[in-house]
């Protein structure tokens, strides 16, 4: 489970998240949406521990990611918008330095990344160095490594961007079932078709605020995600949960 209690964070005088509380659930698919610059990846990086930030709490099943960081980031993967991999190393020699870091058995590694890197089509570039890579290979190999600890609570901030058609449904799939084996999947996204039918639940935060959240059905009823997203940044809000 993941909770996200009261949490803010402030860029100088400028505050980019105020006050958002969310719970995310083992086996959920919780899309985040919002406005460019609406906090969500400031969210996510401070969910990842990767950004300090002034108030709220943040727990990883169990564990606050400020007080048990290692335990709480063991748990975790954090799949950014801009995969930004060290280009002069092979894909597959950054898949393992990232297995190395979890401590993932060379047996157990060597058929996860077979697995998913036949899957997303780039297991026969594994060895080429990245730096020779696509935008969309190059989020092909941070979503093996990503994945190749078989983490529990998964972050992703604007996952489908970049793949191609092919390599989004098989995340699509891939993401069902991870969902289905008990883990829980938080990302950010703007293509709102895509989470309307992929996702169990939804947040949609405006300047920071959450204006919106619940079961993708109840916030969406009779409408699409979309006409509901634009009626909601059209106005001055507050929050409403179901
Ligand atoms: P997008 O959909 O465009 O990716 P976002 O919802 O992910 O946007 P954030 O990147 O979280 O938005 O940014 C939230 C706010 O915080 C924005 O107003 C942005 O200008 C500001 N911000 C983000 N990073 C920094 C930074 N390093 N320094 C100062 N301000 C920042």
């Amino acid at each position: 489970m993941l909770e996200i209690k009261n949490f803010s964070k402030s860029y100088g005088d400028k505050k980019a998240v105020d006050g958002l509380s969310l719970t995310i659930k083992d086996g959920e698919i919780y899309a985040f949406i919002g406005h460019n610059g609406a906090g969500k990846t400031t969210t996510l990086k401070a969910i990842a521990g990767i950004l300090p930030f002034d108030e709220g709490e943040i727990i990883i099943n169990g564990h606050d990611i400020k007080k048990e960081p290692l335990v709480a980031k063991k748990e975790m993967a954090y799949i950014p918008d801009n995969p930004d991999l060290y280009d002069f190393l092979k894909g597959i020699d950054y898949i393992n330095f990232i297995a190395d870091v979890y401590g993932v058995e060379s047996d157990v590694r060597k058929k996860r990344i077979e697995k998913y890197a036949k899957l997303l089509e780039i297991y026969d570039d594994l060895s080429d160095p990245i730096g020779t890579y696509s935008h969309g290979m190059k989020q092909k190999v941070a979503l093996i490594a990503a994945l190749v600890h078989d983490p529990k609570v998964i972050l992703m901030d604007e996952p489908f961007v970049g793949l191609d058609p092919k390599a989004s449904h098989t995340l699509k799939e891939l993401m069902h079932k991870m969902c289905d084996e008990g883990a829980l999947i938080f990302y950010s996204t703007h293509v709102l078709e895509v989470a309307e039918k992929l996702c169990d639940r939804v947040a949609i935060i405006k300047k920071g605020k959450l204006l919106k959240e619940g079961k993708m059905e109840d916030v969406v009823g009779d409408d699409s995600l979309e006409e509901v997203f634009l009626e909601l940044e059209g106005e001055n809000n507050v929050v409403e949960t179901h």
